[in-house]
């Protein structure tokens, strides 16, 4: 009888013992292809020596030392490097131990320059419909996902939700994408003109959106118009890329394809890479130098910020994706990945769309492919297709409410950098099946 609270409590759960390249094993030698990294965190699979060594290396020069008192090797290393990548002036980063305390901390630095520049009306964030930014109130607070927000609604920080940049389901007919994009993006700036653009602090977004759209990238131009309309008014970009930076989305900073850079950004999982629990929310200069300036310090903190051994695990990573010159392999397997999945499924007939960036591709399902009307969520497909795909083997993300929150079923796919082609044709090989399998059941 297990004493772990697990995430469902009716699920009779594996135990994996082993990590083996891309692959899982389990307790009874089982193995399985992680061909979504978890929800896109393991990018260098289960195995890294380098990342290891790292580890052990650490724990046995230093384990831990609170930041309240002193820095350490590792982190300052490990934020030399991100800052010599990171994209227009973001000059300084803070070191939490997840995506959801990186966007806790970005909420609250956004709040902290403002106040620090004499302007305590800045209080409201703007965030987007069907977005997932963490499960701590804040993060979740700002957060547009119907589903997660329900129950604790509350509880919330009041935010506003404008609309995604989500194509598929919300172009018109008639329109351009690049005139969608401009449409969509204008919504900022309208939201920011009704409550008042001295009460706005930030606007929050995923360069490319993960858990609750699937990997849906922006139209050509939404971003840079996004920037103009934060600068217009001076109200801060956070970019949230928890899920598709560090080099998953085929730049090592997802923002980097739209050549725009935010204000404040936030990073995680494959900063650890599965490896380490870590996060981080890096900051431009004109933010930091407002605090020094001011106050002179962040009121916020954790008693983990900047853990030594997380740092350098990340650290070992960063320098891992760098030196192997991943990103590049990133956008070699991507576009072979991207080719594959069109070649399958592109002409299913319910299959809705295929879309996606680098090692980032989701499938959108559907009803009927001329209406794009998405299954009845009563039938559960997202649900049946975890558990066909992990029964034969394979670990992928399919999450039911992809339109609003309650309707609608994609699949997620983030498989480590270093699987091979064969490796993802053998993955989509099981997809196939699954798909086979439980549609004709919907
Ligand atoms: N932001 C994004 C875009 C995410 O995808 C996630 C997790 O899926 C988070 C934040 C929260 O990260 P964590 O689960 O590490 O708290």
């Amino acid at each position: 009888m297990s004493h772990v609270f697990p995430r469902h409590c009716h699920s009779d759960l594996p135990t994996a013992v082993a990590g083996d390249g891309c692959y899982l094993i389990d307790s009874n030698g089982k193995r399985y292809f992680d061909g979504s990294g978890g929800a896109a965190v393991s990018c260098l699979g289960h195995s890294n020596t380098r990342v290891r060594d790292a580890i052990k290396e650490q724990v046995d020069k230093l384990a831990f030392a609170h930041t309240g008192f002193l820095t350490t090797e590792p982190a300052e290393a490990l934020a030399d490097l991100l800052i010599a990548q990171a994209p227009g002036d973001l000059d300084r980063v803070y070191f939490v131990s997840g995506g959801s305390e990186a966007v806790e901390s970005a909420i609250k630095l956004a709040r902290q320059f403002h106040l620090e520049n004499g302007k305590p009306e800045r209080r409201h964030l703007i965030a987007r419909r069907q977005s997932y930014h963490g499960n701590t109130l804040g993060a979740l607070s700002a957060g547009g996902n119907a589903w997660r927000r329900q129950q604790f609604a509350p509880l919330l920080v009041e935010m506003s939700h404008i609309a995604p940049c989500y194509e598929y389901a919300e172009r018109g007919d008639s329109e351009s994408l690049a005139d969608y994009g401009q449409r969509v993006a204008q919504e900022l700036e309208d939201e920011i003109l009704r409550l008042g653009p001295e009460t706005v602090m930030a606007f929050i977004a995923e360069p490319v959106v993960g858990a609750t759209l699937g990997a849906v990238i922006p139209a050509p131009g939404y971003f840079t118009r996004i920037r103009e309309i934060c600068d217009k008014y001076g109200v801060l970009l956070i970019f949230d890329e928890v899920m598709c930076g560090m080099g998953r989305t085929g730049h090592l900073f997802a923002c980097d394809a739209d050549g725009i850079a935010p204000d404040i950004l936030c990073i995680a999982k494959g900063l650890g890479a599965g490896y380490q629990p870590i996060g981080a929310m890096l900051c431009s200069k004109k933010i930091y130098n407002a605090i020094t300036a001011g106050t002179g310090f962040f009121q916020h903190g954790h008693t983990y910020l900047g853990h030594p051994v997380a740092a350098a695990a990340a650290l070992a990573v960063v320098r891992e994706i760098l030196e192997r010159d991943l990103v590049a392999q990133v956008n070699e397997r991507g576009a072979y990945l991207e080719a594959e999945l069109k070649r399958r499924f592109a002409q299913h007939p319910h299959v809705g769309d295929i879309r996606g960036r680098g090692l980032f591709w989701g499938v959108e399902f559907v009803a009927d492919r001329q209406t794009k009307e998405p299954f009845d969520p009563s039938l559960g497909l997202a649900g049946k297709l975890k558990k066909a795909t992990f029964a034969q083997g394979l670990i992928c993300y399919p999450m039911p409410g992809t339109r609003d929150g309650r309707v609608g079923d994609h699949v997620l796919l983030a498989p480590p950098f270093i699987a091979s082609e064969q490796e993802l044709s053998q993955a989509l090989d099981i997809l196939d099946k699954a798909i086979e399998s439980t549609l004709p059941h919907c």
